[in-house]
């Protein structure tokens, strides 16, 4: 069979989504996902793979990003959790760091001010975030608090007069080497509690450094972040951000949505392998011919279709109201774990090919290790759901 019979494009089945999710979405969802897809094909992915290799964030692809206009789908915009969730997926797709910038500004820095701040506060932050003319970071993680951050938040807030004072030091954290703002999560010296507070990076006493040489999401510029006496006027704390149960309520709906990146990192995985099979000759055949090869194909599909299935099912949860944390915590660490094989499995199907970037599938496999750790990693969401199950608590 020659590599020209084979037309790659029109097969039937050639999309991961195998058994058509995305017809669950409404008629203007679909029109909507059409228009983004065809932005990111033509505005992301040509540069995806230039900016990981450089380790640097395309910043004229913000105006850009701001004009299709992608922050708070559902709170804003109306649209369902599961238009929100595939989309955040096919943004995966087309690149893993470009949705993980995405999920910070939007998710995890949006989403605090849309869950945690009073209604003053929003009307006076929300217009610049929403339009993308103020860029936001997340800082909870710390050097020395992790998995363990909920209890162990070492940056501690003092109140002043009219004004807080925050010392300690973040790390991790995206975006934060050129956000306008980030909200920190500190240590209420007072009641010991854990409160939000909108930062200023210009304030004084604020700084932040980039984590270099990552091997994942190079891309995403994540930063240290010292705070040196940093005074934050009290109208900048968070209204409703006064306990770490209050940071969970923005953390669960984020690790549903980076459950999803799981998702898109898969389809992104299995559109690079099935190609490649079909293009890439051996012993006189493309590779697609043998069954072996066939047989990693089918797996990889197998763990996208079941994964997305599960991620469709949790977003309609979402979507009534009734998503729990422990599901969510579930859907993270089971998709999570059937992206490390997918990735894996269409990483050695590249054979050698697959460990230079510039075939995209050794972008696609490294990427899948951040998502493997960030939100909670797979042991911590594993903990979450076994707490769930059997009422006893094994994180300690
Ligand atoms: C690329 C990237 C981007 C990120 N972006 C942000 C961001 O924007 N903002 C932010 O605040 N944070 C961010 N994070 C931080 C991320 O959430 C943490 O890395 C994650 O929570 C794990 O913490 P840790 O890296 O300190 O690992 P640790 O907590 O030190 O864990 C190390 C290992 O020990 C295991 N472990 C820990 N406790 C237990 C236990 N009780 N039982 C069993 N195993 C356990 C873990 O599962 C892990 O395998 C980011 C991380 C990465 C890698």
């Amino acid at each position: 069979m020659s590599k020209a019979a084979i037309d790659v494009n029109n097969l039937p089945y050639a999309d991961g989504d195998f058994f058509a999710f995305e017809q669950l979405l409404s008629a203007k969802e679909r029109d909507r996902l059409a228009e983004v897809r065809e932005f990111l094909a033509r505005e992301v992915k040509p540069i995806a793979v230039d900016c990981w290799n450089r380790a640097e964030f395309p910043m004229d692809l913000i105006p850009k990003l701001a004009d299709i206009d992608l922050v708070s789908p559902v709170k804003r915009q109306g649209y369902s959790n599961l238009f929100a969730g595939i989309l955040h997926a096919e943004t995966t797709r087309a690149d893993t760091s470009i949705a993980t910038f995405m999920g910070v500004h939007d998710g995890l820095f949006t989403g605090s001010i849309e869950a945690l701040a009073s209604e003053e506060q929003q009307e006076a932050w929300l217009p610049e975030i929403y339009s993308m003319k103020k860029i936001g970071a997340f800082g909870l993680t710390e050097p020395l608090g992790g998995s363990d951050v909920a209890g162990g938040t070492r940056t501690t807030a003092r109140r002043e007069g009219d004004h807080w004072v925050l010392n300690g030091a973040k790390r991790w954290i995206g975006n934060a080497t050129f956000s306008d703002w980030v909200v920190i999560y500190a240590r209420d010296v007072e009641d010991n509690q854990v409160k939000g507070f909108l930062v200023d990076t210009k304030t004084e006493g604020y700084g932040a450094t980039k984590i270099e040489n990552k091997i994942s999401l190079r891309t995403v510029q994540n930063a240290d972040i010292t705070l040196e006496n940093v005074v934050v006027p009290d109208f900048f704390k968070l209204a409703n951000a006064n306990s770490f149960r209050d940071t969970n309520k923005v953390l669960k709906v984020t690790r549903l949505s980076v459950a999803w990146q799981a998702v898109g990192q898969q389809l992104a995985a299995f559109d690079v392998a099935r190609r490649y099979a079909v293009e890439r000759s051996q012993f006189g055949r493309p590779i697609a011919f043998f069954q072996l090869v066939q047989n990693q194909l089918v797996q990889m599909l197998g763990n996208t279709v079941s994964s997305m299935g599960m991620m469709v099912r949790l977003s309609q949860l979402e979507d009534a109201g009734q998503a729990k944390d422990e599901q969510s915590a579930l859907a993270k660490a089971f998709t999570t774990a059937r992206m490390r094989e997918t990735v894996a499995i269409g990483r050695s199907l590249l054979g050698g090919n697959g460990i230079v970037s510039d075939y995209e599938m050794a972008k696609v496999f490294s990427d899948a290790e951040a998502i493997y750790s960030y939100e909670g990693t797979h042991e911590i969401n594993t903990l979450v759901t076994g707490r769930a199950i059997t009422g006893i608590s094994a994180i300690v």
